[in-house]
């Protein structure tokens, strides 16, 4: 099948010939006839190499490349990907794990699949399209899933409309095989949540932090804990879990907090060990009331966009500066950023500055990051976003 030829400017093939995935709109020397958004499109370079074939969007990343090579993609295709990150998952244990339930199936460029997500719940499958190109696959998509999670697929629902609201012609969200199961509490290293994929942020869960709150879990016996941005106590749980003697979880949305009472219930975890704050993070951060031996940021993006970056520097800084000013001495900071625009060596910096200001010694014990279930497309280091620090103050 022949697709509309989207010609690059000189010397603007080159990232794609290191597999990088995307075009940006400024590279296109000519496009042929009329591209429509979600179009497939074949890229050539500027004097008609074949580059990839990718789906075409109106925006500055004007094509992501699917495929590098010269062939057109059938079901086989679509279903060949998908089992790749399937054996991914099946080879770091996800796959049948009795333990841990939730994990991201599809981790889009990571997995070579620009522009999807896919999270899984104890068998319910959470789409989420970035891309109308990719929204535009979802048939194979789900004949592919079917196929290689067989009975243990309970449902797959397409979250998308959040995301493809600028590029307008999405029906709405919904179920696209299967129903709404009666009962899914899907677990993570065996804590238990409520997961809402209908209503709650993202696909409903942030699975990218689980290995990271194992570890604050190893930490928390006997601890007080401060679980800022807490949204519905992911950090919390593990916390209990762990045997801290005090939770405090911290969010400004009294809807998410209420599924942090609902999961400290659900774990049968002692209720009066844990407290909840609905408040505005950086104001309860200026002054805390209580001598916390563990602190948890782990704010929202602060920066989206790389015109967002020093905002969300100064805003990073700022509160892990008022972190570090008020722990008790020997307390440890978690401390994180998923701003793309952020990168490790800027984000460890922005938390030097505040241990400056704030004057007290700090050292790093763990250099935190996404979990193997996000992997991270070495053609393409966009794809690495989550960072993390914990942080021993004296
Ligand atoms: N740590 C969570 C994920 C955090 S998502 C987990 O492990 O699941 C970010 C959360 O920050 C959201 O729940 C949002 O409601 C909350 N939030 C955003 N701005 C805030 C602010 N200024 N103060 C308190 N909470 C805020």
């Amino acid at each position: 099948m022949a697709y509309p030829i989207i010609t690059l400017k000189t010397k603007k093939d080159q990232s794609l010939r290191r597999f990088h995935p995307w075009v940006f709109s400024g590279a296109i020397k000519n496009t042929e006839g009329v591209i429509n958004n979600g179009d497939i499109v074949e890229v050539q370079s500027n004097r008609g190499d074949f580059l990839g074939l990718g789906h075409f969007s109106e925006g500055s990343i004007a094509v992501r490349v699917f495929s590098f090579e010269n062939k057109a993609p059938d079901a086989a295709f679509w279903q060949g990907k998908l089992k790749s990150a399937f054996e991914a998952r099946k080879s770091i244990g996800l796959i049948g794990n009795k333990e841990t339930t939730m994990f991201r199936l599809v981790h889009a460029e990571g997995d070579g699949l620009p522009g999807l997500i896919i999270d899984m719940y104890d068998g319910v499958a959470v789409m989420q399209a970035h891309s109308l190109g990719m929204h535009q696959q979802k048939d194979l998509i789900v004949e592919a899933l079917k196929e290689l999670f067989g009975k243990d697929l309970k449902a797959i629902y397409d979250k998308s409309e959040s995301t493809l609201k600028k590029s307008g012609a999405v029906g709405t969200d919904g179920y696209l095989w299967g129903d709404e199961p009666k009962v899914c509490v899907p677990k993570e290293y065996g804590v238990r949540y409520n997961v809402d994929w209908v209503t709650g942020q993202k696909t409903g869960f942030f699975i990218d932090q689980r290995e990271n709150r194992d570890l604050l879990g190893k930490y928390s016996k006997g601890k007080k804990v401060l679980n800022t941005f807490c949204y519905t106590g992911g950090f919390s749980l593990t916390a209990l879990q762990g045997g801290a003697t005090l939770v405090h979880s911290l969010d400004s949305s009294a809807h998410a907090l209420d599924l942090v009472v609902e999961n400290v219930a659900l774990n049968g975890f002692d209720a009066k060990k844990h407290a909840c704050i609905k408040a505005d993070a950086v104001d309860y951060l200026k002054d805390l009331p209580e001598d916390y031996d563990i602190i948890v940021l782990d704010p929202p993006a602060f920066a989206k966009h790389l015109s967002a970056r020093h905002k969300a520097v100064q805003g990073y800084k700022r509160i892990n500066a008022h972190a570090i000013r008020q722990i008790k001495p020997g307390g440890m900071i978690f401390t994180f950023s998923c701003s793309q625009a952020v990168d490790k060596q800027l984000f460890n910096h922005t938390i030097t500055a505040a241990a400056i200001s704030a004057e007290r010694k700090v050292r790093i014990l763990h250099q935190l990051h996404q979990p193997a279930d996000h992997p991270v497309n070495i053609f393409h280091p966009e794809s690495e976003y989550l960072k993390g620090l914990v942080l021993l103050v004296e």
